[in-house]
């Protein structure tokens, strides 16, 4: 059904990205030492402004929309309305650089080394962005036209929570309106090779207190009064059996059947359970209800995560004291279509069910989980350009582990969403000596190059799957 043919329509595209090569990391190189922090505010108009003016210069039209919080820089181009629309995604902001002693050049200047960028920012997300700036600027010059449509949407505020980003994107919805949405905001697999993932998991994240008195006591008192931080064990011990289930009624309700296909990647998707319990230090890995497969489990179970228990002294030394509060707190990581607050409503049931009416219960950060259909056509988009960017098959990730802002797209606008990363797993993002590998930041470029070829190839008939 596709033509690959193994870069003959893109070679003259290919071509001109290799000659602009020096060209493009001089100007990437800019973008990165523009600061923007968003957790405490630095550079972040500045940023805002130096993207639109790199989209800009790419042939995208572009626009600064203010929010209650950092500007989304937003782009499109409109080539034909019967072309697909894709919208890209990405975020513009950065963590913070601190601890600076850590960092082996500045944390602000791009510097490169063996082959790797390092600067902060520079694999989350700056230069996986750019990848698709610079790919209408190829198509542009070399073929006068980008062969579908194209809308930009970087938000300022990804390192921060996305805070404003679905009000963005609820009260933008005429101008968002589009057949599919990619980001590259990721990395490789751990092997090396790319990987193209498909969801992500959602969370809940309580706190529950059991208060039982006004103050700490001297611990003879606990012959008469109940200490609370064994009842919180014994809470505890009601939302979790010996055997990895969840106990929380209803918990499961809502969790999406996994189809074969998705088995099938899973099990495709190499493992070396040995050499991962030796980078994190344990005997072995601790298996879920349904399968001992160690990917099946981080992307199909959900997750009920004691993150933190505190009560009574733990300072050092001995200290005997009756403590007058114990408190909990966990995340729970959702899969689709697990809704956080129905789980929030659930869990609390449950506590009032196992007689813990008093518990108190604090909810942090809701995420909703999301997943794209493994075999929905436009996935075969993003796989044909990785093959043809990369020249190497890519390892399909039904979903990953951790948590990302999927649901504003797949639940918000109705549009598969498919991540395809260009970073190396060791890229350190959000650590000191955040880095970029170059091999990855030249087949970016071609890969994103690639993906409106083939998704041109497929044409509207995606949407109506
Ligand atoms: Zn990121």
């Amino acid at each position: 059904m596709i033509d690959y043919q193994k870069g003959t329509r893109m070679k003259e595209i290919f071509q001109y990205i290799q000659d602009k090569q020096q060209e493009y990391l001089e100007e990437l190189f800019t973008f990165l030492r523009c600061k923007s922090v968003s957790s405490y505010n630095d550079g972040i108009k500045e940023c805002a402004q130096l993207l639109s003016e790199i989209m800009e210069k790419s042939g995208i039209q572009t626009a600064i929309y203010p929010t209650q919080g950092n500007p989304v820089v937003y782009g499109e181009i409109i080539e034909d309305s019967a072309l697909p629309t894709m919208l890209i995604y990405g975020h513009y902001d950065v963590q913070p650089p601190e601890p600076l002693d850590e960092w082996n050049s500045p944390p602000f200047e791009p510097t490169i080394r063996e082959g790797k960028i390092y600067c902060r920012g520079v694999s989350d997300d700056k230069s996986q962005l750019y990848t698709h700036i610079k790919a209408v600027e190829a198509w542009k010059k070399t073929k006068g036209r980008y062969p579908v449509n194209v809308k930009f949407l970087f938000e300022g505020e990804e390192e921060i929570g996305s805070p404003n980003l679905l009000p963005f994107v609820e009260s933008h919805k005429e101008l968002l309106s589009c057949d599919v949405c990619f980001y590259s905001d990721s990395h490789f697999h751990e092997n090396g090779k790319p990987q193209i993932n498909l969801g992500v998991k959602g969370l809940c994240y309580v706190e529950i207190t059991i208060e039982n008195a006004k103050t700490d006591m001297h611990s003879m008192m606990a012959t008469s009064i109940q200490n609370p931080a064994w009842r919180l064990v014994q809470l505890l011990n009601t939302m979790y059996d010996s055997e990895g289930h969840i106990c929380i009624e209803g918990f499961y309700d809502d969790v999406r059947p996994i189809s074969n296909l998705e088995i099938e990647a899973v099990n495709k998707i190499p493992v070396n359970e040995k050499e991962l319990c030796e980078v994190y230090g344990v005997r072995e890995f601790i298996h879920g209800p349904h399968s001992k497969n160690f990917y099946y489990n981080l992307i199909f179970e959900p997750t009920c995560n004691i993150s933190g228990l505190t009560s009574g002294y733990t300072g050092p030394g001995s200290k005997t004291v009756l403590p007058r509060q114990a408190s909990v707190k966990i995340d729970m990581r959702l899969v689709p279509d697990q809704d956080p607050e129905k789980i929030l409503k659930a869990l609390r049931l449950h506590l009032n069910r196992h007689g813990f009416e008093d518990a108190k219960m604090t909810h942090y950060g809701m995420v909703m989980p999301s997943r794209t259909r493994i075999d929905h056509l436009y996935v075969s988009a993003a796989v044909n350009a990785v093959k043809l960017g990369f020249e190497e098959e890519p390892i399909l990730f039904p979903g990953i582990g951790g948590v990302a802002p999927d649901f504003v797209f797949t639940g918000h606008i109705n549009v598969p969403t498919i991540v395809i990363p260009y970073a190396a797993a060791d890229q350190k993002n959000h650590a000191p000596n955040e880095s970029m590998v170059m091999d990855g930041f030249i087949k970016g470029l071609r890969t994103s190059a690639a993906l409106p070829y083939y998704l041109a190839q497929i044409g509207r008939k995606g949407k109506q799957e």
